[in-house]
């Protein structure tokens, strides 16, 4: 018998439980992060969003400066992209027939590699970027043979098995070993530590991140060029994981590009590859290992997920590379990423803690440092005294409360304020963060000082808990 009631009405639900997201989820989601958002003054309540901006629930508007982790690189709810999705429902197309080979999906695996910088033939779709990764080490070793996956210390691949084997912040790790076995770790920025591993003829595959997330580490020039020849000579891929700063974010599509002319055999996506609208990912390959992966009628879907290649992720992925091309958003990430960067640069002889800030377009690391001056130095060791994680809270928190500009920590155990910007963020973005950001500096610098006071009541309660 059909129910009656009308059917479910979500704006209706919004509006009515407006601001019980805090009470949900300490209740049914996870009350220790619901924990650490009210610590830190994150526990905001966002009801809208248009680019890079967000409005709480009470209506207070602010700059997005983390985009979902690297997902929004073309805003939120871009007009482009709901508009072909609002057309795709209506059109009641079908999706994930699974026996048949969808349209869609074929036409954005050759959009995308139009993208790549060098011949890659063939394409997987995955719903996130550790499926991603997932499928890069099983092709690597299916396509040599060998055991052996290199990855980089405070590497960052994702939290699936295979990723978290690769992962080089232990933190990530603790609780949850065993791990895969034959996985070595190198130090990022080291040709020679590559070769030495790779002299040993049982690696099958480096997988690495041509801007380390974690701490936003920065290859030396040629580091990746290199280290990809150097995989070819030994007979081991080279795989790039480019889920984060691939798409256009550091000012080319591939931020390997940047390198000059570069050959990897892998390259990983996700994250802006669907505009932020449906969980999208993609791996494209050379045609060889392909060929080895599913190398018979029999092992045809020997690598396959059920969501894979669905019509809603194709249609938003299309529309996403179309935003991109069409609003110049690659030039604009590299325009306004030097922006930023330089104006930040200018401020370091100005304030003792900056230490450095580096940047590839719209991904960039502010770092601090231990200042010279003995009263700021003692705000500094008492601080990393406590935690040292806790340092960058000075001036990623009174960002949010005060200048309403949402960033976050690059990682464990850093001191590094990191950006991930939507490409589309304007003069004017740029002008509210640069002019926030240096009111921070100024208060952290006066010691002891307000802007102290709220770090150290967080620092002594992590230190209580810890002591729990
Ligand atoms: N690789 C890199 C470089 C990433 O930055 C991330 C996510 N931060 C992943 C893989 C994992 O992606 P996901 O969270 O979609 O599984």
């Amino acid at each position: 018998m059909t129910d009656i009631r009308p059917p479910l009405d979500i704006a209706a639900l919004l509006k009515q439980h407006a601001g019980r997201n805090y009470e949900l989820h300490a209740a049914h989601v996870n009350p220790a992060n619901v924990k650490t958002l009210r610590t830190i003054g994150f526990d905001r309540c966002y009801v809208r969003a248009e680019g890079p901006y967000l409005w709480d629930v009470e209506g207070t508007k602010y700059l997005d400066l983390l985009s979902g982790y690297g997902v929004f690189s073309l805003g939120r709810n871009h007009p482009d992209v709901r508009k072909v999705l609002a057309d795709f429902l209506n059109a009641e197309y079908p999706s994930l027939v699974k026996m048949e080979a969808p349209l869609l999906s074929g036409l954005l695996a050759e959009e995308l590699k139009k993208r790549m910088p060098n011949q890659l033939d063939m394409v997987f779709f995955t719903n996130s970027g550790t499926e991603g990764v997932e499928t890069a080490i099983k092709y690597a070793k299916c396509a040599t043979g060998k055991p052996v996956i290199l990855h980089c210390q405070k590497a960052f691949h994702g939290l699936t098995y295979g990723a978290l084997s690769l992962n080089g912040d232990e933190s990530f790790r603790e609780g949850f070993g065993p791990f895969m076995p034959d996985c070595v770790k190198i130090p990022f920025n080291d040709l020679e530590a590559l070769e030495k591993e790779l002299r040993k003829g049982n690696v099958a595959g480096f997988v690495v991140e041509p801007v380390q997330g974690k701490g936003v580490n920065l290859p030396s020039p040629g580091y990746l060029r290199d280290a990809a020849a150097l995989c070819r000579k030994h007979g081991a891929l080279f795989i790039d994981d480019e889920v984060q700063a691939g798409m256009g974010r550091t000012g080319k599509f591939l931020a390997i590009e940047h390198d000059g002319d570069v050959d990897p055999d892998i390259v990983v996506l996700s994250k802006a590859l669907s505009g932020g609208f449906v969980p999208v990912g993609a791996v494209l390959c050379k045609k060889w290992i392909h060929d080895k992966v599913f190398s018979s009628m029999s092992r045809s879907v020997v690598h396959s997920a059920t969501f894979s290649q669905g019509n809603f992720a194709m249609a938003a992925g299309l529309a996403a590379l179309d935003v991109i091309d069409r609003y110049g958003l690659i030039k604009n990430a590299e325009v306004m990423g030097n922006r930023i960067g330089e104006a930040v640069k200018a401020m370091i002889p100005r304030y003792e803690f900056l230490k450095e800030v580096r940047w590839r377009g719209l991904m960039m690391g502010i770092e601090f440092g231990s200042p010279k001056s003995l009263t700021l130095k003692a705000a500094w060791t008492m601080i990393h005294g406590m935690d040292k994680s806790l340092f960058p809270q000075v001036a990623i928190m009174p960002l949010l409360d005060k200048h309403h500009i949402i960033t976050q920590v690059a990682g464990h155990q850093v001191d590094v304020v990191k950006l991930l910007p939507p490409l589309v963020i304007t003069e004017d973005d740029a002008q509210w963060f640069l002019k926030s950001f240096e009111d921070v500096l100024a208060q952290m610098h006066k010691f002891p000082g307000p802007a102290w006071d709220v770090l150290s009541d967080i620092g002594r309660m992590v230190v209580t808990n810890r002591a729990r």
